[in-house]
C-alpha cells in the first residue's frame, strides 16, 4: 500500500488528471444529491452512454425529489423501460417516497440514514455522501476495485470477503480527505476509461509509476478471474395477438412479487413489467402456447388461431440464456384476457416493459407474415 510521500504524489496526479480529462457526463454538472443519487442507480451494471439519455428524460420529468415520490409507480418504470433491472426504479421510487415522508424532502446526509432507504448499500451511499455532501467515505465498486488490485498487484478473486474487505481498507487510506467526491470520481473514471478490464492503457495513465502491476508485466492478467455460475438456457414461447388497427395485448405484472423465483418463470424474465402472453416451453411450443391460452380463458377460436414464427429472439439476463420463440397470430378481434391492455405493437412502451418484451415486439413486426 502506498504511504507517505508517495501516496501524495499519487493523489496529487490522478486528481489533476481527472480535473482536466474527466468525460463530460450530465450529472458531474451539479452537487445536487438527487441527481448525484439517481445517476448512481442508473449506472449500476449499465453502461454510461446507455445512461444519459434516461438520465435526462427522467429528470426532466421528474426534476426533484418530490416530483418523484408523487409519481405513480407505473410512470416511474415507464421512464425506466428499456434500462433494465427494474427494483432499481421501484427501490428509487420507494426511497423518494420515504424521504419525504421521514427528512421532509431533505435528502438525509447522515450513512445509517442513507443505508436505511431501499436500494442503496454500502457504494451507494459512500458516493452520495462524497459527491454531494464532501464527506470522507471512500467508495469502492468494480472499477476502483480493479485500479486498486493493478496498483498493489493484489492477485486473486476480488470479491471474496477477505479481499474486498481489503481493498476498502486501501480505498480509504488512499481516500483524498480534502475533496472526497472528485477523488472517488477520479477513481472511477480511471477505471472505467484507462484502466479498463481487458486491456488497461499504461502508456497513458497518471499513476503508472505507482502501478506495481504495470511494473511486474502483469496488469492485463489483473484482476484474476472468478469462477462463473453456470448458465441456464430458458426457451420460452410467446403470443403477439394483432388485430387490423395494429393493436396487440400485454398482460399486466403480477400482483405480489416473487424475488426468489424459479429461474424460468416468466414474470421474473419479464422484469415484473408488462409482457406478452408467454409460457416457458421444451416440446413444441405452439402446442404449449395453446394449452396456456386456453388456461387464459381465450377459448373463441383458440384452435383455429394460425400462429406465424417469427424470429428467435435472444436475451441474457445475468447467468440466464433466454430464447424467446415469438408467434404472430393476427385476429379480427383481440380477445379479452383478464387485467390485459390493448397497445399498439408499434409502440408498446406507452406500458412499462423489459427490453425482452421489446425485442419480441420487434422480432413480430418483422414477420413475414405469408
Ligand atoms: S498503470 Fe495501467 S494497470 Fe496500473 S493503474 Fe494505470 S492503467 Fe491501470
Amino acid at each position: 500500500m502506498l504511504k507517505g510521500q508517495e501516496l501524495a504524489a499519487f493523489r496529487k496526479q490522478l486528481l489533476a488528471w481527472f480535473r482536466q480529462s474527466q468525460r463530460n457526463l450530465p450529472w458531474r454538472r451539479t452537487r445536487d444529491p438527487y441527481c448525484v443519487w439517481l445517476s448512481e442507480i442508473m449506472l449500476q451494471q449499465t453502461r454510461v452512454a446507455a445512461v444519459i439519455p434516461y438520465y435526462e428524460r427522467f429528470l426532466e420529468r421528474f426534476p426533484n425529489l418530490h416530483a418523484l415520490a408523487g409519481a405513480p409507480e407505473e410512470e416511474v418504470l415507464r421512464l425506466w423501460s428499456g434500462l433494465g433491472y427494474y427494483s432499481r426504479a421501484r427501490n428509487l421510487h420507494e426511497a423518494a417516497q420515504r424521504v419525504v415522508a421521514e427528512h421532509g424532502g431533505e435528502f438525509p446526509s447522515r450513512m445509517e440514514d442513507v443505508l436505511a432507504l431501499p436500494g442503496i448499500g454500502n457504494y451507494t451511499a459512500a458516493a452520495i455522501l462524497s459527491i454531494a455532501f464532501e464527506q470522507k467515505q471512500a467508495v469502492l465498486d468494480g472499477n476502483v476495485a480493479r485500479v486498486l488490485a493493478r496498483q498493489g498487484a493484489i492477485r486473486g478473486d476480488l470479491r471474496s470477503g477477505r479481499r474486498w474487505r481489503k481493498l476498502q481498507k486501501c480505498a480509504d487510506a488512499y481516500l483524498a480527505a480534502k475533496s472526497p467526491g472528485d477523488w472517488n470520481q477520479a477513481m472511477m473514471e480511471l477505471g472505467a476509461t484507462l484502466c479498463s478490464p481487458k486491456s488497461p492503457q499504461c502508456l497513458l495513465c497518471p499513476v503508472a509509476q505507482f502501478c506495481e502491476a504495470r511494473k511486474r508485466g502483469i496488469a492485463d492478467l489483473l484482476p484474476e478471474k472468478r469462477k462463473k455460475r453456470a448458465t441456464v438456457e430458458i426457451r420460452l414461447a410467446a403470443a403477439i395477438f394483432a388485430d387490423p388497427k395494429g393493436r396487440t395485448l400485454l398482460l399486466p405484472p403480477p400482483e405480489g412479487r416473487n424475488l426468489e423465483a424459479l429461474v424460468d418463470l416468466v414474470p421474473t424474465l419479464t422484469s415484473n413489467l408488462w409482457h406478452f402472453p408467454t409460457i416457458a416451453v421444451n416440446g413444441d411450443p405452439v402446442v404449449k402456447l395453446r394449452g396456456y391460452l386456453r388456461k387464459l380463458q381465450i377459448h373463441s377460436r383458440n384452435s383455429s388461431f394460425r400462429f406465424v414464427a417469427a424470429n428467435k429472439v435472444r436475451h441474457t439476463v445475468t447467468y440466464r440464456e433466454i430464447t424467446v420463440e415469438p408467434f404472430r397470430i393476427t385476429v379480427k378481434e383481440l380477445p379479452s384476457i383478464k387485467g390485459a391492455e390493448p397497445v399498439p405493437l408499434r409502440d408498446i412502451t406507452v406500458l412499462p416493459v423489459s427490453n425482452l418484451t421489446r425485442k419480441v415486439a420487434r422480432a413480430a413486426l418483422t414477420c413475414n407474415q405469408a
